[in-house]
């Protein structure tokens, strides 16, 4: 084993993990700030999605029960996107306090590469589970 390679990495990851701590805050702000209205465009199209299947609409008994089934997926898919909403606008209640970007349970800094995945993480993956 090369003890100036593995120096080199150390240093190398030390250096990123530096620069993810640095571009963090305005990254993810700025992450939130486009999240929030894709999500909500998203539960508008999911609540037209849910409207009832009106009785007198001529389509099978078939065809009805799969607008049944498919009315179920997307009342999930909206419960989630509402949730995800009142995440992220959370989250973004708590851009410029000392918890921003901390697990709202145990208060461990939230990795910068799960924020960017999903900026609406109010958990660390092990309080998340
Ligand atoms: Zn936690």
């Amino acid at each position: 084993m090369d003890i100036s390679i593995s120096d080199y990495l150390r240093k190398k990851i030390l250096s990123m993990n530096l620069y993810f701590y640095n571009m963090e805050n305005d990254d993810i702000k700025q992450k939130i700030l486009d999240e929030i209205p894709k999500t909500e465009k998203l539960i508008e199209e999911y609540k037209d999605m849910t409207k009832p299947v009106a009785p007198d609409v001529a389509i099978g008994r078939i065809s009805r029960m799969d607008a049944i089934n498919n009315r179920s997926v997307t009342e999930a898919s909206l419960r989630q996107a509402k949730l995800k909403l009142q995440s992220l606008k959370r989250v973004l209640s708590m851009y410029g306090t000392p918890e921003f970007g901390r697990c709202i349970k145990c208060k461990t800094q939230i990795p910068a590469g799960r924020i960017l995945l999903r900026p609406q993480s109010l958990h660390c993956v092990n309080c998340a589970k």
